[in-house]
C-alpha cells in the first residue's frame, strides 16, 4: 500500500523537489493537526489567508448555509446571487469612495489579470509599470508585472511594454509618463521579504500617476484584509488608489479573488468587445458567502486594534546573536538572518518542535511570520521560545 506521502509525489504535479510534505488532517484556529497525534502552530496562515484562524466559527456556518441553498448555477456576472452582491456591497462599504464595484473572480493572479486589462481599456495605453522584487502572482499577465526575473526568464516572451520601478523611489516616479496605463504596486511588498515604503512616497506616486492619467493599482492581495493593522494597508498611507485588489484572506480560507475600482472604470469591460472579463466560477456562491462572513467577522471584532501590541510581542522577544533584524507591518513580519543556510535548518527545526513558518520567494535569508490574526500571548510567547530554540541549536 503506497503511503499519502508517496501518492501526493506520484500523482500530484511537484513545485519543488523539496515540498515540506507536512501531512495534515485537519485544522481548527491556530493549529494543524497530523494523522498521528501531530499538532502545529501555524504561524504563516497558508500563506496569508486564515487570517481568522482555520475554519473560524462564522465561516464553516456561512458555508454550510450556502451549500444548502446553491452551488455553482451560473458564469459570473449574469444571475443575481445573494452571497456576491452581500460580498460586493460589503466591500464598497469597506473602501473609500469611489472604489464601488468589486468584480470577483478565483484567485489573487486572476484578479490581477483583470485588474491590467481593466487599465488598459480604461486608458487606451498599454504600458504596465511595477515594482522590482514584486510577486502579482504566476499566470502569464501576472508574470510579465513580476519583479523577479528568476522567476521569469524561463516564460519569455511575456507581456510586452511592462517595466519596473524601484518600489520607495522617488526618482523612478518619473518612468510614469502619459504612456502608462497603470502603476501596480504592492502596498507592502510580501515575497521581498516585508519591505514597507513610506507615506510620502505612496503620496507622490498617487500624485504622478493622476497628473499623467495612469491608473494606480493596489495589490492587497498579501497585505490586505487586516494583516498590517487595518483593514486595507493603504489606509496608512493616506491615499485612494484607483483600484484594490484582494485574494487570499479574503475568502476566510475558500478560493476567492476581487479587483475593486469605481463603477465608470469598471465599466470598460461591458462594451467593444461586451464580456471583456469572464470566469465561469467567478465569485463562487460559497466562497462568497464565506469571504462576506470573514469580513464581517473581522470588522466586527476587536482583531485590528490588537495587531500593533501582538506584532510588538514578537518584535520583543525573537532577540538573539543570529537574528539580524525585523521588518513588519503589523503581523506580516520578516525575521532577518545572515543567509539561507542559517535560516533553513532553523525552519526545519521549529517544524520538528510543532511550529510552521518557511521563507520568501525572493528573501530567502528571512524567516516568514505571518500568523492567523486570534492568535493569543500564550501562542506567540511559545512560537518565540520555538524560534529561539531552534537559533540556540544551530
Ligand atoms: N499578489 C501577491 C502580493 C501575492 O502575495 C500573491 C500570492 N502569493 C499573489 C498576488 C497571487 O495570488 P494567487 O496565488 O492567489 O494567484
Amino acid at each position: 500500500m503506497p503511503t499519502q506521502r508517496q501518492l501526493f509525489l506520484d500523482h500530484l504535479g511537484q513545485t519543488s523537489d523539496f515540498p515540506l510534505l507536512i501531512e495534515i488532517e485537519r485544522a481548527d484556529g491556530v493549529y494543524l493537526y497530523g494523522p498521528n497525534g501531530e499538532r502545529y502552530l501555524d504561524l504563516i496562515s497558508g500563506i496569508g489567508v486564515s487570517s481568522l484562524g482555520h475554519r473560524h466559527p462564522a465561516v464553516i456556518e456561512a458555508i454550510h448555509a450556502q451549500v444548502d441553498k446553491h452551488l455553482h448555477v451560473m458564469v459570473y456576472g449574469e444571475f443575481v446571487q445573494s452571497p456576491q452582491v452581500q460580498l460586493g456591497a460589503a466591500l464598497a462599504d469597506s473602501l473609500p469612495d469611489p472604489l464601488e464595484a468589486a468584480f470577483l473572480v478565483n484567485s489573487g493572479g486572476e484578479a490581477i489579470e483583470g485588474a491590467l486589462k481593466m487599465a488598459k481599456r480604461y486608458t487606451g495605453r498599454t504600458e504596465l509599470i511595477s515594482c522590482v522584487e514584486a510577486y502579482h502572482g504566476s499566470t502569464h499577465g501576472a508574470l510579465s508585472v513580476g519583479g523577479n526575473e528568476s522567476l521569469k526568464q524561463a516564460y519569455r516572451p511575456l507581456l510586452p511594454d511592462t517595466r519596473r520601478m524601484v518600489y520607495g523611489s522617488f526618482r523612478d516616479l518619473e518612468l510614469i509618463t502619459q504612456r502608462t496605463a497603470a502603476v501596480l504596486v504592492e502596498t507592502i511588498q510580501g515575497e521581498a521579504g516585508v519591505r514597507i515604503s513610506c507615506s510620502t512616497w505612496f503620496q507622490a506616486l498617487r500624485e504622478r500617476c493622476t497628473q499623467v492619467g495612469a491608473l494606480l493599482i493596489l495589490d492587497e492581495i498579501q497585505c490586505g484584509m487586516g494583516r498590517t493593522g487595518t483593514l486595507w494597508a493603504f489606509e496608512q498611507m493616506g491615499i485612494v488608489p484607483d483600484a484594490v485588489v484582494s485574494a487570499k484572506a479574503l475568502g476566510g480560507g475558500m478560493p476567492i479573488g476581487a479587483f475593486v475600482a469605481s463603477r465608470e472604470v469598471m465599466g470598460v469591460f461591458k462594451t467593444n468587445p461586451i464580456l471583456g472579463n469572464i470566469s465561469t466560477f467567478g465569485g463562487h456562491p460559497v466562497s462568497a458567502a464565506a469571504a462576506y462572513a470573514a469580513l464581517q467577522a473581522l470588522r466586527n471584532s476587536d482583531l485590528l486594534t490588537q495587531v500593533p501590541a501582538k506584532a510588538a510581542r514578537f518584535r520583543d522577544q525573537l532577540k538573539h546573536p543570529l537574528i539580524r533584524g525585523i521588518r513588519n507591518a503589523g503581523l506580516m513580519m520578516a525575521v532577518e538572518f545572515d543567509h539561507f543556510e542559517v535560516v533553513k535548518p532553523i525552519i526545519d527545526r521549529a517544524i520538528e518542535l510543532g511550529v510552521i513558518t518557511d521563507w520568501f520567494l525572493f528573501c530567502d535569508n528571512s524567516l516568514r511570520i505571518a500568523p492567523p490574526l486570534i492568535i493569543t500571548n500564550e501562542q506567540i510567547d511559545h512560537a518565540c521560545q520555538v524560534i529561539l530554540q531552534a537559533c540556540e541549536e544551530h
